[in-house]
Formats: C-alpha cells, structure tokens, sequence
C-alpha cells in the first residue's frame, strides 16, 4: 500500500468505519510508516478537537485541511 492510497481511506479509517480488511492494510502499512503513523495520530487528535467543539457536525474542514497537509508531506517525502 502506498502513503497516497491512505489519503482516500484514513477518514473512514479514523472514524471505526472500514471493513477490516481494509483496516488491517491501512495497519500494516503504518507498522513500516512512521510518516503515516505520525500523521494518522495528528489527524485523529484533529478530529477529537473537532468533534469537541461540535457533536452534531462533522469536522469536514478539519479533514480537509489535515488530508491536504498530508498530501504535501508526501509529496515532499517522494522527492
Ligand atoms: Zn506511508
């Protein structure tokens, strides 16, 4: 599994809802990942912030703002 494909899945992946299959990958790939294992704790600590500030929304611009974060800190990575 590539860091990019995490991208697509973390926010289910943070939130309890993939099928464990995809969850064990997503595992398995941060075991090897400390750049994504650094980062799905920051985006999970996002959300709980989040989440605390409004039960009833979802904290889709903290998502957003956290995945493009992401995104750039691969693509630094990959240079
Ligand atoms: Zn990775």
């Amino acid at each position: 599994m590539k860091c990019e494909e995490i991208l697509d899945i973390l926010s289910d992946y943070v939130d309890g809802e993939l099928a464990r299959g995809q969850c064990q990958r997503i595992q398995e790939h941060l075991e090897v990942c400390p750049h994504c294992r650094e980062f799905v704790e920051t985006f999970r600590e996002s959300l709980e912030i989040a989440h605390g500030l409004d039960k009833k929304l979802p904290p889709q611009d903290v998502c957003e703002s956290v995945l493009q974060a992401f995104r750039e800190s691969c693509r630094k990575k990959n240079n």
